[in-house]
């Protein structure tokens, strides 16, 4: 299958919104988007664009500002917008990143290592631009066929293989109850590091 890529372009807000506990959060994706332009403090343009991303409930909602804003700006009113917070944080950290190792001097000012993209299954229908790239990976984006997907490396470089940012969570822990209440405390036992099992096993 292909897969159609679009890059942030400096003057669009991108969410992705995911199912809720109820289906689809759009409801108060709407609203807070509502409360940014009745109070003034987002300017957007008088058409928008909304495309279901795959699974039930989930979208893909862009939204064009009047003016052009900067990427830390944006990425903030995505996540105020409902975006996904995985996705706000990795965008903030890869933004960041590309400012920090320099890359923001010598690339384009939305291509900085392309901190802020959607991947869609289809090709946007009536969108007002192309897709960026595309990609005939053999399924959804996840972090073995990102690492080997020739669209991100084109887009991020040796980014792309290095797309976790805050480390893996461990399957199957169980995290038990924290004996201590305040005050110091061990970072391992918080942490539930193996001194935490040693812990709870009074060892
Ligand atoms: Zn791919």
């Amino acid at each position: 299958m292909i897969w159609y890529w679009y890059v942030t372009r400096p003057d669009e807000l991108m969410l992705d919104i995911d199912g809720g506990r109820g289906g689809s959060i759009l409801g108060a994706c709407r609203l807070r988007l509502e409360a940014a332009i009745r109070s003034g403090k987002l300017a957007v343009r008088d058409d928008m664009f909304l495309y279901r991303s795959g699974q039930p409930g989930h979208y893909h909602v862009i939204i064009r500002l009047k003016e052009p804003m900067s990427a830390w700006r944006r990425f903030i009113w995505e996540m105020q917008l409902r975006s996904d917070l995985y996705r706000g944080r990795c965008n903030l950290m890869r933004y960041v990143n590309s400012i920090e190792s320099g890359e923001s001097l010598t690339r384009g000012l939305y291509m900085v290592g392309a901190p802020a993209l959607l991947i869609s299954p289809k090709p946007w229908t009536g969108f007002y631009r192309e897709p960026d790239v595309d990609c005939s990976c053999p399924s959804k984006h996840n972090f073995k066929v990102f690492s080997s997907c020739p669209a991100a490396r084109a887009l991020r470089g040796k980014e792309a293989a290095n797309e976790g940012y805050f480390g893996e969570l461990l399957k199957g822990r169980i995290v038990p109850k924290l004996k201590v209440k305040e005050g110091r405390m061990s970072t391992a036992l918080f942490a539930y590091s193996e001194e935490a099992g040693k812990f709870d096993n009074g060892v």
